[in-house]
């Protein structure tokens, strides 16, 4: 494989512009996609007659409008380019107005009230500076997805509203400090965690198909305590898939670059290069449907539910986060000399100062139904917003707060006294892995998002937080004479971190001291589940900054909030349901079964005058668990009732929360005794060590 040659061949990137249009609109679109200029709807037929005839190279014979609406799922409708001529002849054409504007019948996806069904316009417009591609005969036009009063109805558009207003703050911030740019990026890399299982095995389990996760199964003899999973040999199966989904991301110009196994069994990760948010985001989509597609490809199942199975690690996405300007300056290196660097650590306050500020919107950014079940289960960051800066940079900190001069510690060399073994240069800061929101060398790590999310939301909110913090910065900034510049951004790094060093901790973020006893002594929240986050979005503080930064207006936060509400509600009940059929139709129903197997022995015994310990006090045990969990089995189907009765679905998922959910632990945990009690041959699906540890 020539990876060079095939990297990025379906995409019609910088290199196929520069040879297929004019020098002039050539010109035009590198400026859009560098400087997030407007590009002139004049070029846009040049751009579209282009694009049209490469993707036909390719092997197009449609094209879409890809866009992504609040499902977080990419959404796409086909349309051909052919366009029937006199005599029963077609030709293939694609017109500029069809590159930049498009109207899917927008009715069916979610708007929060913001569209009646009776007036459901919504436009898709093309988003230049992500390239289009080719998958398939289809070419993809990344767009975004707006309303006719242009109210935003998707996860792209606030994300490249954001990046506007973070972009002005942050090169005025920059250029005070004496760094040249016209633009500031921000630039993310997501690490991608996935399950992978055999798809037979997927296809027997109606909660994986339903839900993405299962509700039951009893834990297997053999978890994730050995510890032999992570970073282990790559069984050739999986190889031969993680070979797949290289080749066609890299087809598609997604720069996946780190595989391994992750912690869980069957658990893996995938990590790309980083690039620039809005493009990290459209390959991040990319990245996992190509990972489902291709498992399919090698009857395997691509599960990226936050937590497919209980009693081991479920998946995250951690969120690499950086800025940079368009000279090339990333904001968060810290160079040869820290200490000294005055954007560097300026640049970090304004991080700790938009964290300790805003963490119910960065909270909030990664509520989701599945990811209730990782955050603050010891496997992810807990639900308390906090920053991890590691000893070095702490050290800085605290010397900049008591005015001492930093004294950089022993960082040096590290040998490992073994003679042909190189001793190497030790980074300035350990990993910490339990941080929420981690420094980590040259940007930060966001670690509270769940492995399904979209990570359009979460990037929103930490460019709004930073936007907000450097405004204020500036503000003081912008009074200083030249001469006093240097004392007064010391003197402001100074107080920002004083103000705000209660959101950083740098020890155990699992330990019950903090969880329990330190954060809350410092004040900071703890809000433990989506229904206690998403309402944070109309706090009227929320409102102001989200308005203020031209993310989004009073009502798309209005909106926002309740299709996301409303999306939890549905999960919950999709569940509940779920589960209550499973255990009508098919567990109790083999229970009932295997019982009659154990009844006919017992009395087969009798006859014979045997004893039948084992028949007799198994059928004893099943029969007590069957009506007990019949009895569950009623009492949530009852719940599951009351809450799809409730209007207020603020009070609805509360409700699916408090009740439901705590319901269905309850059913689960006599189904899983069931599980250990009846046979296999009767239990009617998969079990965990079947799956988890599936046959190659
Ligand atoms: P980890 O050790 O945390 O698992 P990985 O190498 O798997 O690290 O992932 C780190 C991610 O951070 C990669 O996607 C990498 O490209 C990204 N990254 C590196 N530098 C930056 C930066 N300046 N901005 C954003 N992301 C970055
Ligand atoms: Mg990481």
């Amino acid at each position: 494989m020539n990876v060079p040659e095939l990297f990025g061949s379906m995409v019609f990137n910088d290199r196929e512009m520069k040879k297929r249009l004019s020098p002039e609109t050539y010109k035009a679109m590198k400026t859009t996609v560098s400087s997030g200029k407007p590009i002139s709807p004049k070029l846009a037929d040049e751009i579209a007659e282009a694009m049209k005839l490469w993707a036909i190279e390719k092997g197009a014979t449609h094209y879409t409008h890809w866009f992504q609406p609040m499902t977080g799922l990419p959404a796409e409708k086909h349309d051909s380019f052919i366009d029937p001529q006199p005599g029963g002849s077609v030709i293939m054409t694609f017109k500029g107005k069809e590159l930049i504007k498009g109207e899917p019948d927008a009715s069916s996806f979610p708007s929060g009230g913001m569209r009646e069904t009776a007036e459901a316009r919504g436009y898709t417009v093309w988003d230049p500076t992500s390239y289009a591609f080719v998958i398939g005969t289809t070419l993809y036009i990344p767009t975004c997805f707006v309303s006719f009063t242009g109210e935003v109805l998707d996860k792209k558009t606030p994300l490249l509203r954001s990046m506007d207003a973070l972009s002005e703050v942050a090169t005025k911030f920059a250029r005070l400090f004496g760094v040249e740019c016209e633009r500031v990026n921000c630039t993310v890399g997501p690490e991608q965690e996935y399950f992978l299982i055999d798809r037979d095995l997927y296809n027997a389990r109606k909660d994986l198909r339903y839900t993405g996760r299962t509700l039951f199964g009893a834990a297997p003899p053999k978890g994730q305590e050995l510890e032999d999973q992570y970073f282990g040999a790559i069984r050739s199966r999986v190889m031969a898939f993680m070979e797949d989904v290289d080749e066609q991301l890299w087809k598609l110009g997604v720069a996946a670059k780190t595989r391994h196994n992750e912690v869980a069994p069957c658990q893996h990760e995938l990590a790309p290069v980083f690039s620039s948010v809005n493009v990290a985001t459209d390959h991040n989509l990319l990245t996992m449907e190509v990972l489902k597609k291709t498992a399919e490809k090698h009857n395997l199942a691509c599960l990226l539910h936050e937590k497919p199975f209980k009693g081991v690690n479920g998946s995250g996405k951690h969120n690499n986060w950086s800025i940079s300007t368009d000279t090339g300056v990333n904001l968060l290196n810290p160079g040869k000399n820290p200490a000294d660097n005055l954007l560097f650590l300026a640049t970090v306050a304004a991080v700790i100062k938009a964290v300790h500020e805003h963490s119910d919107l960065l909270r909030l950014s990664v509520a989701t139904a599945g990811n209730d079940h990782r955050l603050g289960a010891n496997e992810a960051p807990p639900a308390i917003i906090s920053i991890y800066l590691g000893d070095q940079l702490s050290a800085i900190f605290d010397a900049i707060e008591s005015g001492k001069k930093y004294k950089a510690g022993e960082t040096g060399k590290t040998a490992i006294r073994v003679a042909a073994v190189p001793d190497f240069e030790k980074d300035n800061s350990d990993r910490n892995r339990t941080s929420p929101f981690a420094f980590t060398g040259n940007k930060f790590e966001f670690r509270a998002l769940g492995s399904a999310l979209n990570i359009g939301c979460p990037n929103v909110m930490i460019n709004v937080a930073v936007a907000d913090a450097m405004e204020s910065m500036i503000e003081v900034l912008s009074k200083a004479t030249p001469a006093d510049f240097e004392k007064t951004a010391r003197k402001l790094i100074k107080d920002t971190y004083s103000a705000h060093k209660a959101i950083v901790f740098n020890g155990n973020n699992y330990s019950d001291e903090w969880i329990n006893v330190e954060s809350k002594k410092r004040g900071l929240p703890e809000i433990k589940s989506t229904p206690d986050a998403l309402p944070c979005y109309t706090k009227p503080e929320n409102v102001a900054l989200l308005a203020h930064f031209g993310v989004f207006n009073e009502r798309e936060c209005q909106a926002r909030k309740e299709i996301l509400l409303e999306q939890y509600a549905k999960v919950i009940n999709i569940e509940a349901y779920t589960m209550y059929k499973m255990t009508a139709k098919m567990i109790l129903p083999a229970c009932v079964q295997f019982m009659n197997a154990l009844s006919e022995s017992v009395k087969n015994k009798k006859d014979l005058n045997m004893t039948y310990d084992y028949e007799g006090s198994v059928l004893y045990k099943t029969g007590k668990l069957v009506d007990k969990a019949y009895s569950q089995m009623g009492a949530l189907e009852e719940l599951r009732r009351q809450a799809a009765l409730m209007t207020d679905v603020e009070e609805q998922t509360k409700y699916l929360h408090d009740a439901v959910l705590a319901k269905m632990e309850e059913l689960r945990e006599s189904l899983d005794s069931l599980e250990l009690l009846v046979s296999s041959e009767y239990w009617p699906l998969p079990s965990y060590g079947d799956m988890l540890f599936y046959v190659d």
